[in-house]
């Protein structure tokens, strides 16, 4: 900006300021523009303003309490609305805070945009020491799929359009957009500011696969005797629900759900595999992955779970082409959106489709229906202290009568033994760890699932995942929203049981207060807090929590013995022969 005119900008925000605009308006102009209505924030130097001035223009701003959990709720949005979650942060501890979620919504493929405040580059770059001095875009670069820095008021609209596409487009992901303090003051002529604003056009466009990859793809799926469909999360936000469920029940495939794409088609469905994974994983001749990818929780395809190795053919459908043969060979790649891939193989197969025999459904069903029975009985149990068959029995009973509620679910024990005890009945229905297993993502998905569903959430936690986020509990009551939290409160990380092997007084690292209280955390604030110690009592305090659709939170005592060392990913923990010789405790575990 040359002197005489920034002088006569000077003069003007004397006589006329209505003509001009600056660096905060044309950011929240921008936001708007494309589609943006929440921001979830964590105020502070320099973008305290910009919060409060985004609010009187409209947006929704939610403050947190810290920036990891605004941040993993920006990532959960972006998988719920299919449109890019935003995170405000302030520069460097909050930036830095705020970045370990813009990882995690890289990781698994979700948008976001990370917006953060900081210092100036003539300082930062000669590092003179500024408050707060960080490089932030060198450090966010790596766990991004994008990052851009802004320095005019008038490339505002150029960044926010930048960051818009690159978060939704191909493979969706994290962006990162710094915005130095100094330019959310800078000032400029408001038509021309205005003119400078971009409205990004169609930022996913539809990828059609070609003809020879449809083909290919049919009669690899024709040729199998034992098929199985693997649909995973990237199905679920792809939001094309019906044409999934169309294209499974077509092909007439026992389908295996990854953890949130439960719900995509009901786990009810005479075609969940669920209850048979270990039979259909061994036995299948053909796995079919949509929007799943073939990563560590899936084994990378390979192991004593897959059965004979070199007796698969994979079908796989990806937005992404370099995920094609990342773990094993893929027979049939299908590149291109899955809608777009889903219909061409539906065009493909057309109506004379033969669906594989009753010798393969059949068993898997009569496999399904087997286990489903003999689990029963154990989820009606009502003992106290619980375990964890006879809670989740409740839960499982309460998403079946209210489909629409958003299952929240971290922790270790209490993650896997939801995910496989808890139907899900509806589409994005069901917010965990991810593709990270993270612990700490629970009250960030719950408050995202509450603001951009509107629908009753319920958040199953385990009493250790819950200590990463649990002050977030003002947040929820501050904002008076219908969330009912049931803390699994086993005293413990993995268990509450733990002995200090040396001998000595200090707890042993895996163990908590015992019979800690967090209900009454929740009443600090202004919420509900109910303490229950039998199934019965739980059924109880959710039905009451969900009528009255207020911040509930219910500590629900489980015995401290119940649960395993790492939930099902034990296997993950190093072993040394020495260590096993040294500590004969470790074999109880
Ligand atoms: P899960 O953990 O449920 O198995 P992943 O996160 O591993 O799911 O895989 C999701 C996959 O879906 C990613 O490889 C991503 O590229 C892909 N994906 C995301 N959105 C789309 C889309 N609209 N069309 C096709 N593939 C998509
Ligand atoms: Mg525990």
């Amino acid at each position: 900006m040359g002197v005489e005119n920034k002088a006569e900008l000077m003069a003007r925000a004397e006589t006329a300021p209505e003509t001009l605009t600056d660096g905060f308006h044309l950011l929240i102009d921008a936001l708007k523009l494309n589609g943006v209505e929440t921001i979830y924030n964590v105020p502070g130097i320099p973008i305290t303003d910009l919060g409060r001035y985004a609010q009187a223009q409209g947006l929704r701003v939610l403050s947190f309490r810290h920036e990891q959990h605004a941040g993993y709720a920006a990532a959960a949005a972006g998988f719920l609305t299919k449109k890019p979650g935003v995170c405000m942060t302030v520069s460097a501890p909050g930036f830095l805070n705020g970045l370990t979620a813009l990882a995690h919504a890289t990781t698994n493929c979700w948008p976001m945009i990370l917006i953060s405040g900081s210092s100036e580059r003539e300082i930062v770059d000669l590092q003179r020491g500024d408050y707060e001095e960080m490089d932030q875009l060198a450090i966010a670069r790596p766990h991004a799929k994008a990052s851009y820095r802004i320095l005019h008021a008038e490339d505002i609209g150029l960044g926010v359009a930048r960051a818009v596409r690159a978060s939704l487009s191909g493979r969706p992901g994290g962006v990162y957009l710094d915005v130095p303090g100094e330019l959310l003051g800078q000032v400029m002529d408001a038509a021309e500011g205005q003119k400078s604003l971009i409205k990004v056009v169609e930022p996913n466009p539809a990828a059609f696969p070609g003809p020879d990859a449809v083909s290919r793809a049919v009669d690899v799926l024709k040729s199998a005797k034992k098929p199985l469909i693997i649909i995973g999360k990237g199905a679920a936000y792809a939001q094309c629900d019906d044409t999934v469920r169309d294209l499974v029940e077509t092909l007439g495939f026992p389908y295996l759900p990854m953890s949130m794409a439960k719900g995509l088609l009901p786990d009810v469905h005479p075609l969940c595999a669920s209850a048979a994974r270990s039979l259909v994983l061994k036995e299948a001749d053909c796995v079919f992955l949509i929007g799943a990818r073939l990563n560590w929780l899936l084994s990378h395809g390979k192991g004593k779970a897959w059965g004979e190795p070199g007796t698969k053919n994979f079908v796989q459908i990806d937005i992404e082409p370099t995920e094609m043969d990342s773990n094993q060979g893929i027979a049939a790649p299908l590149i291109g959106d899955i809608e777009s891939c889903a219909t061409a193989l539906l065009d493909a197969i057309g109506s004379d489709w033969q669906k594989p025999d009753e010798s393969w459904t059949g068993a898997v069903r009569e496999k399904v229906e087997g286990n489903v029975a003999r689990m029963a009985p154990r989820l009606q149990n009502n003992n106290s202290p619980m375990d964890y068959h006879g809670a989740l029995g409740v839960v499982k009973q309460v998403m079946a009568d209210h489909p629409d509620t958003v299952l929240v679910n971290e922790g270790a024990n209490a993650l896997d033994m939801t995910r496989s005890i808890v139907d899900v009945h509806k589409p994005r229905k069901r917010l965990d760890v991810g593709t990270w297993g993270i612990m700490g993502v629970g009250m960030g998905n719950a408050i995202a699932a509450a603001v951009e569903t509107g629908n009753q959430v319920l958040a199953i936690e385990g009493d250790s995942a819950f200590g990463f986020c649990g002050m977030e509990v003002e947040t929820i009551c501050r904002y008076d929203l219908p969330i009912c939290i049931v803390i699994m409160n086993n005293n413990g990380i993995y268990r509450g049981d733990g002995e200090n092997w040396s001998g000595g007084e200090d707890p042993s690292t895996t163990v908590f207060v015992k019979d800690a209280r967090y209900d009454i955390m929740m009443t600090a604030f202004g919420g509900v807090g109910v303490h229950v110690t039998s199934p019965d009592e739980l059924k109880q305090a959710i039905a009451e929590a969900f009528a009255s659709g207020k911040p509930t939170l219910i500590n629900a005592v489980i015995a401290e013995d119940a649960g395993k060392e790492s939930g099902n990913i034990g296997n993950l923990n190093p072993s040394s022969v020495v260590a096993q010789a040294r500590y004969p405790q470790a074999k109880k575990i």
